[in-house]
């Protein structure tokens, strides 16, 4: 018998977790041998990324051309359009207050006098010893922050994300989606204006491009099993030092948090406005929810989550072909949820006490930014550099070069949470437009 998708990943999580403490028995980083386990892992890992990867333009063009064009006309593009962003806009608020209200209880940032003083040197001495890399990274989020720390200019890059000026250089770049979705959507309202006949062999090429794609997500997951080993023996490896031991209680805090959002707010929210088990839920996502976790990106995982949906959730294609792909854009409950609790948390350690009116700005840009970030690994870090700026937190830079050292696990589960949080935002929507989701009107 062929064991369960998710089972194989699952045990191939587990193998890499084993191999990576063999290595780091055997004096991990820097000997020839470790380091050369260490890169073929990190080269099956690409490999499987850079597979997953390559599918999402013609994906996320077919599908939502594919899915609008099958609502019957523009208002039922209208109805789906508000729906969804209304149901993004409230879950990802719930993530952030719950974020809010852990941080404030918890004060990950205000341990006893003298470990504070402490936890401040060490950000330091991390930005000292950070790789030019690093350096290079934060000091380009930086510069965003500087750019785009006011509230009109978040909108406003924003809006110029969202209508490029070439389409094709959008596509090519990873973080533009937003713009690619957005031509999608308008060239499909386009051909719904038309004729039928006239569009008919337009529409034809774009439901088969669909299909293909979900054939050719499928045939990459078969391979998932490998890809996750490849990604998650070097993360394990490298992953540890002293710096965890300091910001144990932050990253108790912020797993608590995710914990609750996805087991305890989402649940219910499913639970109230689709009446779905949430638990079958879950069990629906389980693979796409393991792929978020190893890859901790949602637009890496983006095919594999509009399979489960479609496939295992009964959702049609109408409504999660437009959900979904505008979902790993721009709904990030967890990555919105870990924003908050992270400048607080900064602002904590160095001394910066917040009033109600700091915090409600800071809740307010991390909506915002959340909305703004890739699905790819650490991209929020970008947007803490443009809260922690623009509030005028002071050493944002040790900051966020301290968390980027320590951010992989994190990433791993609020990318679950993020994605996630898609899938139920696809199931109330379609539920709400009478769709059978879950078999449970059978
Ligand atoms: N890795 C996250 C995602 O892809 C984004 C982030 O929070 O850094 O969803």
């Amino acid at each position: 018998m062929k064991l369960k998708a998710h089972w194989q990943i699952l045990i191939s999580l587990a193998v890499a977790v084993i191999v990576a403490f063999l290595l780091r028995g055997m004096g991990g980083e820097g000997g020839p041998f470790v380091d050369g386990v260490l890169s073929f892992c990190q080269l099956l890992g690409d490999l499987f990324l850079g597979a997953l990867k390559m599918i999402i333009v013609p994906l996320v063009v077919s599908s939502v051309i594919a899915g609008i064009t099958s609502l019957h006309g523009i208002d039922g593009f209208g109805r789906l359009l508000g729906k969804t962003a209304g149901f993004y806009a409230l879950t990802s608020l719930l993530a952030i207050c719950l974020g809010l209200a852990l941080v404030n209880l918890i004060q990950p940032g205000l341990v006893d006098g003298e470990a504070n003083v402490k936890l401040r040197e060490v950000f330091e001495s991390y930005e000292k010893e950070a790789s030019d890399e690093t350096r290079e990274k934060v000091a380009g989020a930086q510069a965003r922050g500087e750019e785009e720390g006011g509230f009109f200019a978040q909108i406003s890059g924003f809006l110029l994300r969202m209508v490029p000026v070439n389409i094709v250089s959008a596509a090519a770049n990873n973080g533009q989606m937003l713009g690619l979705i957005f031509f999608s959507v308008l060239f499909s309202l386009a051909m719904v204006k038309m004729k039928v006949d006239e569009v008919a062999p337009l529409r034809s090429f774009f439901v088969s491009l669909n299909e293909v794609m979900i054939l050719l997500t499928k045939g990459i997951m078969v391979l998932a099993p490998i890809g996750v080993f490849g990604l998650i023996v070097p993360v394990v490896t490298k992953t540890g030092g002293e710096l965890f031991g300091y910001l144990a209680k932050y990253f108790a805090t912020v797993l608590l948090a995710l914990s609750l959002h996805l087991f305890v707010v989402m649940p219910l929210v499913i639970r109230v406005l689709a009446g779905v088990n949430p638990w079958r839920h879950f069990g629906v996502m389980k693979e796409a929810m393991l792929t978020a976790f190893s890859t901790a990106s949602s637009s890496a995982t983006l095919p594999v989550t509009m399979r489960c949906i479609q496939e295992n959730a009964g959702v049609s294609k109408s409504t999660s072909s437009f959900t979904l792909p505008l979902g790993a854009t721009v709904n990030m409950d967890g990555t919105a949820l870990y924003e908050c609790v992270a400048v607080i948390f900064v602002a904590q350690v160095m001394g910066v006490s917040m009033d109600f009116g700091a915090q409600f700005l800071v809740v307010i840009s991390a909506l915002l930014t959340s909305v703004g970030v890739a699905g790819i690994p650490s991209a929020s870090l970008v947007a803490i550099m443009i809260i922690l700026t623009s509030s005028g937190i002071p050493g944002a830079e040790a900051a966020v070069v301290a968390l980027m050292a320590v951010d992989r696990l994190l990433d791993m589960t609020r990318t679950a949470v993020n994605v996630f949080g898609d899938s139920c935002a696809a199931l109330v929507v379609a539920k709400s437009e009478g769709e059978n989701v879950l078999g449970m009107d059978d």
